[in-house]
């Protein structure tokens, strides 16, 4: 079926923000989602929305996305359960402060002031049930946490109501040159066509990327999460570590959500993860270091997601390098979340012919397709 001006593979927020951007300008957008929306990464990661410890090349989209995020209603009619208490990595040693004054100065010198070191004092006014050891932290007071299945399903819902349509359940097998179009061809037998195609598929998106000519190192990888019985409230902000693999937040309703990045196993092919328990005692260790008030916590459920890595820990966002009329953005890397609302914005910018303001060359698809460098 033609009549779009583009088609999105996947529908997960990367794919959700792109059709709500480019609707809002009237580019008539199909999604195409193999499963249903939110149903991977973008529906059950932890939520949180962070600029605070990124890789230096996506600090400008990050400080960008953040913006939207904090008047988020206004983008999708609905707050995301967005709130605002600040990200903090603790420090347990003299050693891992000193590290987070040199990243803060290196921040400045690039003009950035997001990031501030606090010292113990102000760690423990923060967070009062930090463990005693802990020295200091780093800390970035405009971030903060969403709800990720409902943010995601409020940007397809906004998308939708601007004339975005859905194709959910249908698994994209074949992308083909038809002429000036695209051609999309379904494991239902569903048949689409536009000038334009964009590549969100998550860690499916090497197998879309592969097809174009352009193979990419892309790993699949199963981030795992932990989440408690209610407590009483004792924290506010989202805490991680300088020195060891952490995210800890506590709900409204009580309830703790640890994560991080600890991994288990991924198998994209079924649509399965597997639980990795030594690595999630591993993330229960340090959360009984660093939270004392944890001790007696129980663990009620433990999930993971699909997600895809690249060896360099950033995505892949923009043009294809072999094709015209093709963009990217996936291999997020465990962090694509809070990037989200900026990097709808950038694709609906660079397909409706405006480009982007924002610098995303570190971020183009050649980057792993250069001739090796002799040594
Ligand atoms: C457990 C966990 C915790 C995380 N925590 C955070 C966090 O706190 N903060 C943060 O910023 N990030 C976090 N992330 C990372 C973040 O969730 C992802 O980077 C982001 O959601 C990626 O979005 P996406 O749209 O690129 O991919 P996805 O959400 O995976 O969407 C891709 C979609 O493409 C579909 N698809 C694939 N192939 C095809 C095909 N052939 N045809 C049709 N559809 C196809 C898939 O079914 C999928 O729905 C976490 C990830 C996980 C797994």
């Amino acid at each position: 079926m033609s009549g779009y001006d583009v088609i999105v593979i996947g529908g997960g927020l990367h794919g959700c923000s792109t059709a709500l951007h480019l609707s809002q300008r009237g580019v008539r957008v199909l999604v195409v989602e193999k499963d249903h929306i939110g149903r991977h990464a973008s529906g059950v990661n932890a939520g949180g929305v962070r600029q605070l410890g990124r890789h230096v090349a996506e600090i400008p989209l990050s400080v960008a996305s953040m913006a939207l995020w904090h008047r988020i209603g206004e983008l999708v009619d609905d707050d995301c359960g967005f709130e605002c208490h600040g990200q903090i990595k603790v420090a347990e040693t003299e050693e891992e402060l000193a590290d987070g004054h040199a990243r803060v100065a290196e921040l400045r010198a690039l003009g950035f002031s997001h990031e501030e070191v606090v010292d113990q004092a102000e760690l423990r006014r923060l967070v009062p049930a930090i463990a005693p050891h802990c020295v200091g932290a780093v800390v970035s007071r405009g971030d903060g946490a969403a709800i990720p299945y409902r943010t995601t399903f409020a940007f397809k819902r906004k998308a939708e109501s601007l004339g975005a349509r859905f194709e959910e359940g249908s698994a994209v097998t074949r992308v083909a040159r038809a002429g000036l179009n695209w051609r999309v061809k379904t494991a239902a037998g569903g048949r689409f066509e536009a000038p334009v195609l964009v590549n969100c598929a998550g860690a499916w998106a090497n197998r879309i990327a592969a097809q174009l000519g352009e193979p990419v190192p892309l790993e699949v990888i199963a981030p795992m999460l932990m989440i408690t019985a209610r407590l009483p409230p004792f924290i506010k902000p989202v805490v991680g570590a300088t020195g060891r693999t952490l995210s800890f937040k506590q709900f409204p309703n009580g309830t703790v959500l640890i994560g991080g990045g600890m991994l288990g196993r991924a198998s994209p092919d079924e649509n399965r993860t597997e639980l990795d328990f030594t690595n999630l005692a591993i993330n229960a260790r340090t959360v009984w270091d660093l939270f004392p008030v944890m001790r007696s916590a129980t663990v009620v459920r433990a999930w993971a997601g699909i997600e895809a890595r690249m060896p360099d820990q950033i995505p892949v966002i923009g043009p294809s390098g072999t094709e015209l009329g093709v963009f990217h953005a996936f291999g997020f890397s465990a962090h694509g979340f809070q990037l989200g609302p900026i990097v709808g914005r950038i694709l609906a910018d660079m397909i409706t012919g405006n480009g982007t303001p924002l610098p995303i060359s570190p971020f183009r698809i050649q980057r792993f397709h250069q001739p090796a460098v002799a040594a």
